[in-house]
């Protein structure tokens, strides 16, 4: 408009007098109309950071760009979910409901009718291929999270929204104006959290025939130095034990201590110690079918031995398996901006740590790299100045926490004085981190805008596992199949997922990282408790588990026993009792998978040494900071609430959060 009318007037002192005008009117141009002159927010999530540790770094003067939001408005705890753990706390978050209502309650879900386990808040299908290969449908993903989020409300409402990784929102939203990048909850091209390859010509044949939790192991047989390796990339869906395969060919020179290596037309050469470039894949299922991905590699030694790390075969963000960003085209765009980048929603290969395929110091550089990447998308979105809310969350801060707590808790059996010398520090080191994108991030805006900084969840450590399955068979609960003494009954190594329980005299049993449910008649596909005998056992199961004592110290293992009323909305699905473990404890990993450990109790000697899934949610509160004054007792799903309202949009009716601005 303004532009317009320069074009009608003429003369020099027109021209001199009319040059601030002018150029208000070209910075005017160069924001989209209706952006610039509308409120704006922009939330920054930190999954998992721990409020105490905020709080010691807050009064140490070590976190001065969230000190400033403190002072400049509000600083309290974030009461989360139940139970406090990702899925039902982000869920929470998008939809602005509690638990009940959106339906995500744990990693794992079963189906009550055959006991089969499922992810708990989504799935992603393989495609269905013909017979003779030619494609029927896609792959497919789903979400189970039941109602709308609000950043789809807010664009419904014309606001345009940018939101960056919010973890277990995949598939992405549609969006009419805005973007979206899934984070959390984007598989590999196998449909799985994460499958990373480890290789080596060092392993012996125990460790090449042990399963590797979220992994494969795969030998080098060098000739000269030089070898090829089969990676095993991609199950044909319509036989899945037929795995298209790619080469890859490693050469190693050990005295200059690197490796190099070279598929599909590309090669590099890396040294000792540090990550690959990018390579990209295609994999040609049939003649009319092929599975794009990218892969980068962490060279952990090229000596007297060769160990070589590959991440999972990630989502191509320009031929991705399934979209993953809106429009489709945004995951393609970011690659022409900045280059390839890591695709798969679990960012930081905890497995491949766990597992020793990473180590500790190429674990932590990978998760600075990754936290670095999305720090300049989420400023190069800012400085485009044409959104009214972004949302972008970093989840290295759980990640982190969660696989070096070990160097912070000298109770912890994993504890070292040289590993706490070395690395008792770095779930600091990640704050700060975060801190610093949180000073970045506000230099960016204008000082009208509303930021709010939030954690999902707290963190505990994790020193002793509770399994509880094994508890419910010594009380009398659970029965196995051919096992008739309750107080020696357990599942042989490796079988899980609910194999081998007797259901005919099953009254509970669990699953996942908390959940314990009834084997209940009519609902249940070998249901035992009647309905009306549910809500009774449930208050017994409650009482006798408050009463658990963890025989080594005398101390109570729950804090807390939630039953389906904590939940709040449509609970049908929900599990029957969810556990609320004391500071120490979690439920132990193979009592999470379904089976049923000889003992009650075991040690944690894994490098998965914090954790929060299923502690009492009264201690493991997040933090919540913005930069205007809040009214108190914030709750996680107050925040999307508290977004619309300040951008001036209506809340749809079905959000049971709060807005927490001051009027
Ligand atoms: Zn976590």
């Amino acid at each position: 408009m303004k532009r317009a009318c320069w074009r009608l007037l003429s003369g020099e002192y027109l021209y001199h007098a009319l040059i601030p005008l002018v150029s208000a009117a070209i910075l005017l141009s160069a924001v989209p109309a209706g952006a610039a002159d509308k409120p704006r927010v922009v939330i920054l999530g930190f999954d998992g950071m721990e409020p105490s540790i905020v709080d010691t770094m807050l009064a140490a003067g070590e976190l001065p760009n969230l000190a400033a939001l403190r002072s400049a408005g509000a600083y309290e705890r974030l009461h989360t979910t139940y139970p406090p753990q990702s899925p039902a706390a982000w869920s929470s978050f998008a939809t602005c409901a509690p638990t009940g209502d959106h339906g995500i309650y744990d990693f794992l879900r079963r189906n009550p009718k055959n006991y089969l386990p499922d992810f708990g808040y989504g799935k992603t299908d393989a495609p269905r291929l013909a017979a003779d290969g030619s494609l029927v449908s896609p792959p497919k993903a789903v979400n189970y999270r039941r109602g709308e989020t609000f950043w789809a409300s807010a664009d419904r409402q014309g606001a345009k929204c940018k939101i960056l990784h919010v973890p277990f929102s995949f598939p992405p939203d549609h969006l009419q104006e805005g973007l979206e990048l899934s984070g959390e909850g984007v598989p590999d091209i196998r449909g799985t959290v994460t499958t990373f390859f480890a290789l080596s010509d060092a392993f012996t044949p125990e460790e090449l025939s042990a399963k590797v939790a979220g992994g494969i192991r795969l030998p080098i047989e060098f000739q000269e130095d030089s070898a090829t390796v089969n990676i095993p990339a991609y199950p044909d869906p319509r036989q899945r034990s037929n795995v298209v395969q790619a080469p890859l060919t490693i050469k190693v020179d050990r005295s200059a201590h690197t490796v190099s290596l070279s598929a599909q037309g590309q090669s590099d050469t890396v040294a000792e110690g540090a990550w690959s470039k990018w390579f990209k894949w295609k994999f040609d299922v049939t003649a009319q079918y092929s599975v794009h991905a990218i892969s980068n590699f962490c060279v952990i030694e090229a000596g007297a031995r060769v160990r070589i790390y590959m991440s999972s075969l990630q989502f191509a963000p320009k031929q991705p398996y399934v979209p993953f960003s809106t429009p489709v085209t945004y995951s393609g765009e970011l690659e022409d901006r900045a280059g390839l980048y890591k695709t798969i929603g679990w960012t930081n290969d905890t497995h491949a740590l766990s597992q020793d395929a990473l180590t500790d110091d190429s674990f932590l550089a990978e998760a600075k790299t990754t936290d670095d990447w999305l720090q300049a998308l989420t400023l190069d979105e800012i400085k485009r100045n044409d959104f009214q809310l972004l949302v972008s969350v970093w989840t290295s801060t759980d990640r982190v926490a969660h696989m070096f707590w070990r160097f912070r808790d000298p109770k912890h059996a994993q504890y070292t004085k040289e590993g706490a010398a070395k690395y008792g520090h770095v779930i600091e080191d990640t704050y700060k981190r975060m801190d610093a994108i949180v000073g970045a991030v506000r230099k960016q805006l204008p000082p009208d805008a509303l930021v709010i900084v939030l954690s999902d969840h707290g963190f505990h450590s994790f020193r002793k596992g509770f399994s509880v399955n094994t508890w419910l068979a010594r009380n009398g609960y659970l029965a196995l199949t051919g096992k008739s003494d309750p107080a020696t009954a357990h599942t042989e190594k490796g079988q899980q997922f609910l194999a081998g329980f007797d259901w005919s005299k099953t009254k509970a049993y669990g699953l996942g990282l908390g959940s314990i449910y009834l084997n209940q008649k009519g609902r249940e596909g070998q249901g035992l408790v009647a309905a009306d005998a549910a809500s009774q056992l449930i208050a017994e199961l409650k009482a006798k588990l408050l009463d658990v004592t963890d025989p080594d110290t005398g101390g109570k293992v729950f804090s807390a026993v939630y039953t389906r009323d904590d939940y709040h909305g449509q609970t049908a699905d929900a599990p029957d009792l969810q556990l609320g473990y004391a500071d120490g404890y979690q439920t132990s990993k193979p009592s999470a998978g379904g089976a049923v450990p000889q003992d009650v109790f075991e040690i944690n000697n894994g490098k998965w040494s914090g954790d929060h899934a299923s502690s009492d949610v009264a201690s493991t509160a997040g933090i919540f900071l913005a930069n205007k004054p809040m009214t108190q007792d914030a709750r996680i799903e107050d925040l999307g609430v508290t977004a619309l309202t300040f951008l001036g949009l209506k809340v749809p009716p079905e959000f049971r959060g709060k807005s927490l601005l001051q009027q």
